[in-house]
């Protein structure tokens, strides 16, 4: 058989080409298969999940402690939209890291949830960064 790279004859048995070193095996190398984008699908989800919960007893606290005064403080509601959206981002995001489908709405993902979990949000995006082969 010839080397479909260089063209030169190579042993038919041969897995790579004696004169340039490709790869006879036929067809692209494979894609390397690593779990990356499923770490920060996983921690994205799970933290985004926990944030949004956490958020909606903060919520209905700040209600029950506030929302009976005439004018609603702004706080009441804007502190938990704050937390709660983030979280929200964070939970679709990693939805698509671990379908690896989009790799940018992974990255969004993964930067809101450092607004709600600053450490498990940095791992994330450099989960998500390192992964960037993985995705489609
Ligand atoms: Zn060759």
């Amino acid at each position: 058989m010839f080397c479909s790279k260089c063209g030169k004859e190579t042993a038919d048995n041969a897995a790579f080409c004696a004169s340039c070193g490709a790869s006879l095996a036929g067809g692209q190398p494979a894609k390397k298969k690593t779990q990356l984008s499923l770490a920060a699908g996983i921690i994205d989800i799970a933290a985004g999940a926990f944030s949004i919960i956490s958020m909606l007893g903060m919520a209905i606290f700040l209600f029950v402690m506030f929302g009976t005064e005439e004018e609603i403080p702004f706080f009441v509601v804007f502190f938990p939209l704050a937390m709660l959206i983030p979280g929200i981002i964070a939970v679709v995001g990693g939805i698509f890291a671990l379908r690896r489908r989009s790799w940018v709405m992974a990255l969004v993902g993964s930067i809101a949830l450092i607004v709600t979990s600053s450490l498990l949000g940095v791992a994330a995006l450099v989960l998500t960064i390192m992964a960037r082969d993985e995705f489609e």
